[in-house]
């Protein structure tokens, strides 16, 4: 016999799947605070449940959990990157980045992952290059914060070290929507992970029906956009996506985003070597965002030193490369003559391949170049 699954499940979810066994619903209570409020990995763990009640969950259900493959920590120890191993044997990673800024508490944000390789082919981005094995289920996207949570050492939901949540690991969130969105309402609430809406913030390459959709159902999670190009040639050649949903389009649902959910938007900007990083570029960076209530996130480029030969023999040179300080700089002071914050983001991690475009797991591209 299959045993089910329970972890992705919502209250009346669980509380159906009690009532089949013909448990109370308070049992779904229990469950649910056990599960994402204090991360239990399995069901003896659950000292609520008498004896009986957790030899007969072990029969009939499983709690199924990411399994650590490697922890690597960062030189600088603002940083560290997870990889996990799935149930069907495929790999994903997360990134938990440490901030400890003086002027303002700690912040200790865990970049998550929403599918396993990604199918939108930004042609910077390592993760592209994998290309799509398949979509996480909910369970698996809200066990890479308990794991972490474990991992790191936190006990129970008080104490967490994770403070925000960012969806701009491996894969486009918009194209597992469903998935995703119950998984932030799982990390939400208050019997489990506890993480406010603001504080989790979903990034998106521009997949502007989901945008819109994401708009007109009134989600309270943050949104952002990765921009990374002024004009439509230049976007069409660094993410193809651009050619479904050009940069107007995609501007428009921004806009009409921050109208209806009254919250900015953020823009990300990966600055990269003489492809979008001239001053002409910030001037039309300034005019396209002039209207929409945004922060922009300048981002100077993580290399990927990798020539990649993939199964089907095409050959990928990524031969982008970080533009040099001085022309950073002039973005950026250009940039600030402009309406809108703009700040500059040096990613953490960059040292493990863990810093924004670079993740994609050694295991799965070992498998991919077999
Ligand atoms: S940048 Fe994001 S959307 Fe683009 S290929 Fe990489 S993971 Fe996918």
């Amino acid at each position: 016999m299959t045993r089910q699954n329970l972890k992705g499940l919502d209250r009346g979810e669980l509380t159906t799947f009690f009532a089949s066994l013909n448990e109370p619903a308070f049992r779904a209570r229990q469950l649910f605070r056990w599960m994402y409020g204090r991360a239990a990995q399995n069901f003896e763990e659950i000292t609520d449940f008498a004896k009986p009640l957790r030899a007969r969950l072990q029969e009939v259900a499983t709690l199924e959990t990411l399994t650590l493959e490697t922890r690597q920590i960062s030189h600088r120890r603002d940083a560290e990157k997870f990889l996990f191993r799935l149930m069907d044997g495929v790999h994903i990673e997360s990134v938990l980045m440490h901030d400890q800024a003086s002027n303002r508490p700690a912040r200790h944000t865990l970049c998550i992952s929403s599918q396993v390789g990604c199918p939108v082919d930004c042609k910077f981005c390592a993760t592209g290059l994998m290309g799509l094995l398949r979509n996480l289920r909910p369970g698996e996207i809200v066990d890479q914060v308990l794991q972490a949570k474990r991992l790191s050492g936190s006990k129970a939901l008080a104490g967490s070290p994770i403070t925000n949540v960012v969806v701009m690991g491996m894969g486009e969130p918009m194209l597992n929507y469903d998935a995703l969105l119950k998984a932030c309402y799982l990390l939400g609430d208050a019997e489990g992970p506890n993480l406010a809406p603001r504080r989790i913030v979903i990034s998106t390459s521009g997949i502007v029906p989901k945008i819109e959709r994401f708009t007109k159902e009134g989600h309270k999670f943050r949104l952002a956009i990765s921009l990374n190009a002024t004009t439509d040639d230049v976007r069409n050649q660094i993410m193809p996506i651009n050619r479904k949903y050009p940069i107007a389009a995609l501007l428009q649902a921004a806009r009409e985003y921050t109208r209806q959910s009254k919250q900015r938007v953020t823009f990300e900007y990966i600055l990269l070597d003489s492809i979008n990083d001239s001053l002409a570029d910030a001037e039309r960076l300034k005019i396209l965002t002039r209207n929409i209530p945004c922060k922009i996130n300048l981002i100077p480029y993580n290399p990927i030193a990798e020539a990649h030969q993939s199964s089907s023999g095409l050959e990928t040179l990524l031969a982008y490369r970080r533009p040099s300080f001085e022309r950073i700089e002039a973005f950026l002071a250009n940039m600030r003559e402009g309406q809108n914050t703009v700040t500059l983001r040096w990613s953490k991690g960059d040292d493990i391949d863990a810093a924004c475009g670079q993740l994609w797991t050694k295991v799965e591209k070992a498998k991919i170049l077999a």
